[in-house]
């Protein structure tokens, strides 16, 4: 994956933790309020708009995979399959940018759980 493609990446998974911060944030001050979770779901689409895919409930799961992605990019180990260390295609990524594994190794992970 080329740097410039990377950098683009850290910019919306920064953009994106950003933004599940926020969620965050009003989930814990919203204490009933009704006028928070507006802003809680504007903000949920906004990342579904985006990001190109549904956030699940768990945002702290989902900001912990941010994270890491994050981190992987400063380690300059981004875009690699965390099983078999290939190369993770780079449409795959523009779909999820936190992806861990490869398509192969996840459909192997996902067939297992079935
Ligand atoms: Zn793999």
């Amino acid at each position: 994956m080329k740097n410039d493609q990377v950098a683009k990446i850290a910019k919306r998974l920064t953009a994106l933790r950003d933004e599940i911060l926020k969620i965050i944030d009003l989930r814990d001050t919203a204490g009933g309020g009704n006028g928070a979770m507006d802003e809680i779901d504007q903000a949920n689409e906004l990342i579904e708009k985006e990001m190109g895919f549904v956030m699940s409930n768990n945002m702290r799961a989902n900001l912990k995979e941010v994270e890491e992605a994050l981190d992987r990019i400063a380690k300059g180990h981004y875009g690699k399959c965390l099983h078999c260390s290939q190369e993770i295609s780079p449409k795959r990524l523009e779909v999820l940018p936190f992806a861990r594994l490869c398509v192969p190794c996840q459909e192997k992970i996902e067939s297992k759980n079935r």
